[in-house]
């Protein structure tokens, strides 16, 4: 029997739109591989607050870039706690929150915003590597972007239902007012904005596999993508064993 036991090596890219998943795999498949972990979401949300709290338009390209370029963020890569900070203020509640999300893909569509994110992002990669560690990264252009060698690139899709219905139990066992048809509302709208936006725009990798979520639960999708890294040899330490 072939058993991997070590961390993962590289890169694991896991792209898609909202209510896939996407951010509860990444973290159980970190977790599990013993690698780091990158929410890029978090990175726009958290500029997005920045520009929400200078009382900025959103939209308004020329107001926002002065913002984005000059914010104090940080994030963390522990997928057990990861931490966002603005302003040396920990805001990783509130960067859910309504008003966040209903602005978020004005100012992520800015493609300076784009521009000074990724570095960053390639650089928290960067760093990661040069401790010999490997890590997810999940977002909607990791794939296509930020790292186009990741070692495997995962695109999670689900039924517009679906993630309506997941996105909403998440936000009502996080606190939030919510009902499916409003959860719907923002899903599809987000998505349409992320999708038909100019700079790079949600879509999966040429080389990424297709992960179909809607009838697999949180276990199921792990298992897969943890059979996916095993099969590509992802991890540090492969052993052959025999079985008993
Ligand atoms: O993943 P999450 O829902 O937190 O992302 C929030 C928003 O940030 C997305 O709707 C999208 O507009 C933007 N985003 C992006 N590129 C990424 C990650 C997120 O444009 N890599």
């Amino acid at each position: 029997m072939r058993v991997d036991v070590g961390d993962l090596r590289g890169v694991v890219a896991l792209d898609g739109p909202s209510g896939t998943g996407k951010s509860t795999v990444a973290r159980r498949v970190a977790v599990l591989l013993g690698a780091s972990y990158l929410d890029t979401g978090a990175m726009y949300r958290a500029v997005t607050l920045a520009v929400l709290r200078a009382g900025a338009d959103p939209a308004d390209a020329a107001r926002v870039i002065p913002i984005a370029e000059a914010v104090d963020l940080r994030v963390g890569t522990d997928p057990g706690h990861p931490a966002v900070h603005l302003d040396g203020e920990d805001v990783a509640r509130e960067i859910r929150g309504p008003a966040v999300t209903r602005a978020v893909s004005a100012v992520s569509a800015i493609p300076r915003v784009r521009e000074l994110l990724v570095d960053r992002q390639r650089a928290i990669i960067e760093q990661e590597r040069a401790r010999h560690r490997g890590i997810v990264v999940e977002g909607r252009d990791i794939g296509t972007v930020v790292a186009p060698d990741a070692a495997l690139k995962v695109f999670l899709t689900a039924s517009s239902d679906a993630r309506a219905l997941r996105r909403s139990r998440q936000d009502v066992a996080e606190g939030r007012l919510s009902t499916v048809d409003a959860a719907r509302r923002d899903v599809d709208r987000r998505d349409r904005l992320d999708s038909s936006r100019a700079a790079s725009p949600l879509r999966a990798a040429d080389d990424a596999v297709l992960v179909d979520t809607t009838e697999l639960d949180l276990a199921g999708v792990t298992a897969l993508l943890m059979s996916i890294v095993d099969e590509r040899g992802l991890r540090g330490v492969a052993a052959e064993r025999t079985g008993r």
